[in-house]
């Protein structure tokens, strides 16, 4: 199960934190928008809304009030094929011995079954089959034997995978970012209390201050009074696996990740994109919204005489990205969401810019549109490596099979998209525009080697997965 969603804790000092994490969840909505839910705690007890659909479907007038206190957590959750109930919507949440827990997941873990059916020995149920719960039920075990600080090290010293958490425990809201940082979490100061964030745009929506990004194996405890929080160093690595894929296109450009901003990135890659690729063209035209700032990085790279156009304009009303189960309906939804402005193509040689490739359905159809509608020639440019395998890290791209560049050359998908030519960026212009080495980023997706240790396929670095019962041992 592959997941990238948003997750959000906030605490208050003197009011619900209900609102405040409805309007974060319309901030993070780009991350997800099969479920949406929101658990709080009062003091006494939790209250949860958890429903399917976009956060303006899944919460009606009326539905915030009932969730009072000053502390909680909210979840925007991605479509995954075939998994349109509401069993793996989130937070998660589950009352036991020790308290209430309630758990709010973005990342994806490799060794799942290892520790579900390790926990199932013990006679923990499940109800679902998502990663999720059995973090819930392995934090709910080690709450039993240890206090909050030392159960989180436990459970992550038992983890394999990729996950950013909010997590409530009682009325205590925690953050925890996996040990290579895969995925985005950080920690934001509103003039009433604290907020931690999968994206900084959702602390810029409550008028608060990106504090800082949650480093690589830290826990962040907000304190329930809203008046500050503690962190704990719990794990540590030599390096990271930042996913390059956040600040290529997840992650809204108008945040801060890894202290780099989307936009400022974007923008860069795009230039890089001329300085590799770039060709003579009449007009360079970003293919909306994900090519946007790209093509304004290229055009400012090309010469003066090249015109930037906005010749392809998308239907905003078909703004939720289904994921369509046949090829024939997801080539339909391109023409669907994308049409020409011809004067701006007519007689013209034309560059379209997009930040990625995945299958190939929406480079394909774009030529073709483009042709249609009168361009002489039309140039692809790719804001990113050609993706060559599957994500296991909570981006849901495609099989390999499915992959246009899981076993063709540039040269071949450039014919298959009939293209009159066609370049991606290098894996090395990523890194430089993310100011970081390779050595600190997840590049599984362009590479096909793993940060992780994922069966049946090869790591890039040094790593293991944890044996489930060395946890114990070690705090
Ligand atoms: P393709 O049409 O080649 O299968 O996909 C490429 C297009 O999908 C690009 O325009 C890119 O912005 C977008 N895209 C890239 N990654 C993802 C993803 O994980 N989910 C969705 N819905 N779209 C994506
Ligand atoms: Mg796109």
């Amino acid at each position: 199960m592959h997941e990238k969603c948003g997750v959000v804790g906030i605490s208050l000092t003197d009011r619900d934190a209900a609102r405040p994490l409805y309007y974060s969840l319309y901030a993070l909505q780009h991350r997800g928008q099969e479920s949406a839910g929101i658990v709080t705690h009062d003091g006494f007890q939790q209250h949860s809304h958890v429903e399917m659909g976009l956060v303006s479907e899944a919460f009606q007038e009326g539905d915030l009030e009932p969730l009072a206190g000053s502390n909680g957590i909210g979840h925007v959750r991605y479509p995954t094929a075939g998994s349109v109930d509401t069993c793996c919507a989130q937070p998660f949440s589950v009352s036991f011995k020790s308290g209430s827990l309630g758990l709010s997941h973005n990342g994806n873990l490799v060794n799942t079954d290892e520790i579900r059916d390790e926990l199932a020995n013990l006679g923990h149920a499940f109800t679902s089959d998502g990663d999720t719960e059995v973090i819930a039920h392995d934090l709910a075990r080690n709450l039993l034997e240890a206090d909050l600080v030392r159960a989180v090290k436990r459970t992550m010293n038992r983890l394999h995978g990729s996950y950013s958490l909010t997590i409530m425990h009682d009325e205590t809201v925690l953050g925890v970012r996996d040990p290579q940082g895969n995925r985005p979490l950080c920690i934001g100061e509103l003039d009433d209390g604290y907020v931690i964030a999968s994206e900084s745009a959702a602390i810029d929506t409550l008028g608060g201050e990106l504090v800082r990004d949650v480093r690589p194996g830290e826990l962040v405890v907000l304190q329930p009074d809203g008046t500050g929080y503690d962190t704990y160093q719990l794990v540590d690595r030599d390096h990271s696996a930042h996913c390059f894929f956040e600040h290529i296109y997840f992650a809204r450009p108008d945040s801060v990740i890894n202290e780099e901003l989307v936009y400022d990135v974007r923008r860069q890659l795009g230039r890089a994109l001329w300085a590799e690729s770039g060709i003579e063209t009449d007009a360079v035209m970003p293919v909306p919204d994900s090519g946007r700032s790209f093509a304004s990085g290229y055009a400012e790279a090309a010469p003066e005489d090249v015109e930037f156009a906005e010749g392809l304009m998308k239907n905003r009303y078909v703004g939720r990205t289904f994921i369509m189960p046949t090829q024939d309906e997801r080539e339909r939804a391109v023409r669907l969401k994308l049409n020409p402005i011809r004067s701006t193509v007519e007689g013209k040689t034309v560059t379209i810019i997009d930040d990625s490739i995945v299958r190939g359905t929406t480079s394909t159809q774009l030529v073709e549109l483009l042709h249609e509608a009168g361009a002489e020639e039309v140039h692809v440019r790719i804001g990113a490596p050609p993706i060559v395998a599957p994500c296991y890290l909570g981006i849901d791209m495609a099989s390999r099979e499915e992959l246009i560049a899981g076993d063709q050359s540039v040269e071949e998908i450039c014919a298959e998209i009939k293209a009159d030519s066609l370049a991606y960026l290098s894996i090395d212009a990523v890194a430089e525009a993310l100011n970081k080495s390779k050595a600190d980023l997840c590049l599984g997706c362009v590479t096909g080697a793993y940060p992780y240790d994922i069966e049946g396929e090869q790591t890039d670095r040094e790593v293991s997965r944890p044996s489930v019962d060395q946890a114990s041992a070690d705090d």
